[in-house]
């Protein structure tokens, strides 16, 4: 019984429980395995190297990757690409991976015995990312390690507010949320996070004192204005983690002051290339264990995950942009550090019931016919889904996504597809998967 999935959304909520804590344990071996332990060690001890070895070491890890891929990798053989000069490998963009993704598995690996993650991500394409269960295990020590630069080591509690589908969509009473024993995590939904709601779920987050918070910035966010308001300041964990979108300034502030604490913004990509993470002092670093991160001329990020051999990304154009900085961090760690990241500022979509909706580019992601989507907010009540087909979309296709968008906005919101054949760039060149054309006081909730 899969939490989201199958007879799980019809049972009770203490037998929702048995199950969230029952994949929990299953889950456990694949995440905290033989390797985890050892993969912690190493990482730790990477954050005390100097940036001189960090670098040999990383060109070493590099041109391992290069080799290998040349070997086993179809996609990078059939092009004969040199293992010895990185520079000549050609940019990829994720249309070119979705298109033949099945070329960029490595052929020493088992499909059957690889773990998977579907993501459409900020543009919209559908990917399907294999990775081997010892990498996940590692992922999972990355993970942990940036907890610990919060004072979180492994295994502290936490509070995640983000897309856990632990509760059933059509559910209007608490309980929200689903604690899960084994990893000690109290599991929120950020699907129901209505006006009505927010106080319950600052109930529960109260009672259940987590070490720190975990969450998309925008759920987190609805969450800290809420206790604003409301003059709540029982809520201490020793830190807030934010990922998956931009954490915005003005977010930031609110999360700070509501929580009494420091927030720490992570950012990854689900195609594993690239990991930047926020120390105490306030800088993101850049983990040049995790990638190679090259920076072109407006910024654009082209980023090389060095450890996931089942599926390499090389040279990988991530579709945010950043900007470094040749500073050295008071923290002490040597890793690269990066200024700013741009380009994953997500709006909301506002819902007739008042609740405001981000990371919507969940709805499109079990969907392998498209090209690219973006959501079009034209009135209060109606969205414009816009899609690039691409060959083999079906109306099957449409009832997939329909299904998925009304689980998350609700049925009172009326959906329509506008199928085409290109999706406008902003005059910067930017994609905004979602746009907004609701006249400002309809959206001043979401603003400062
Ligand atoms: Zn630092």
């Amino acid at each position: 019984m899969i939490p989201g999935k199958g007879i799980y959304n019809s049972l009770p909520v203490w037998a929702q429980t048995v199950a969230v804590n029952f994949a929990s344990r299953r889950n456990f071996r694949d995440k905290y395995g033989a390797d985890f332990q050892r993969f912690l060690a190493q990482l730790e001890a990477n954050e005390r190297k100097s940036r001189d070895q960090l670098q040999a070491e990383q060109r070493e890890a590099l041109h391992g990757l290069l080799r290998y891929a040349v070997t086993h990798v179809p996609f990078y053989r059939e092009q004969k690409l040199p293992p010895d000069d990185f520079a000549a490998w050609p940019v990829l963009d994720k249309q070119t991976v979705a298109a033949s993704s099945g070329r960029f598995l490595s052929e020493e690996f088992d499909s059957r015995q690889l773990m998977k993650i579907n993501t459409s991500g900020t543009t919209g394409t559908p990917l399907t990312v294999w990775f081997p269960k010892e990498y996940h295990q590692m992922e999972m020590a990355f993970r942990w390690r940036h907890k610990a630069w919060a004072g979180c080591p492994y295994l502290s509690s936490g509070a995640y507010i983000s897309g856990h589908p632990v509760v059933p969509p059509n559910q209007k009473r608490p309980p929200f949320w689903r604690v899960d024993r084994i990893e000690k995590r109290l599991l929120c939904s950020s699907y129901h996070l209505t006006p009505d709601n927010l106080p319950c779920y600052i109930d529960a987050l109260t009672d259940f004192a987590p070490d720190f918070v975990h969450g998309y910035p925008s759920s987190v966010y609805l969450l800290a204005k809420q206790m604003a308001d409301d003059g709540i300041t029982a809520v201490r964990p020793r830190a807030v983690f934010t990922a998956s979108e931009t954490l915005l300034d003005f977010q930031r502030a609110a999360i700070e002051r509501a929580f009494g604490t420091k927030a720490f913004n992570w950012y990854g990509t689900t195609e594993f290339t690239n990991n930047i993470i926020e120390c105490a002092q306030g800088s993101l670093h850049q983990r040049p264990d995790y990638g190679v991160l090259e920076l072109l001329g407006d910024g654009t990020m082209i980023a090389t995950g060095l450890n996931n051999r089942a599926m390499p990304f090389i040279r990988y154009k991530v579709g945010d942009r950043a900007t470094r900085s040749d500073d050295t961090c008071a923290c002490g760690c040597a890793f690269p550090l990066i200024e700013r990241i741009e380009g994953r500022v997500e709006d909301y979509v506002r819902t007739p019931d008042g609740r405001l909706i981000g990371r919507l580019d969940h709805i499109f992601k079990d969907v392998q016919h498209i090209r690219e989507a973006q959501i079009v907010q034209t009135k209060l009540d109606e969205l414009v889904l816009r899609i690039v087909r691409t060959d083999g979309f079906t109306a099957k296709d449409e009832q997939i996504i329909l299904k998925e968008a009304h689980l998350r906005l609700g049925d009172s919101m009326r959906i329509r597809f506008e199928f085409t054949d290109v999706i406008e760039r902003t005059a910067g060149g930017k994609f905004r998967f979602i746009v907004s054309q609701l006249p400002r006081e309809q959206l001043e909730f979401s603003r400062p």
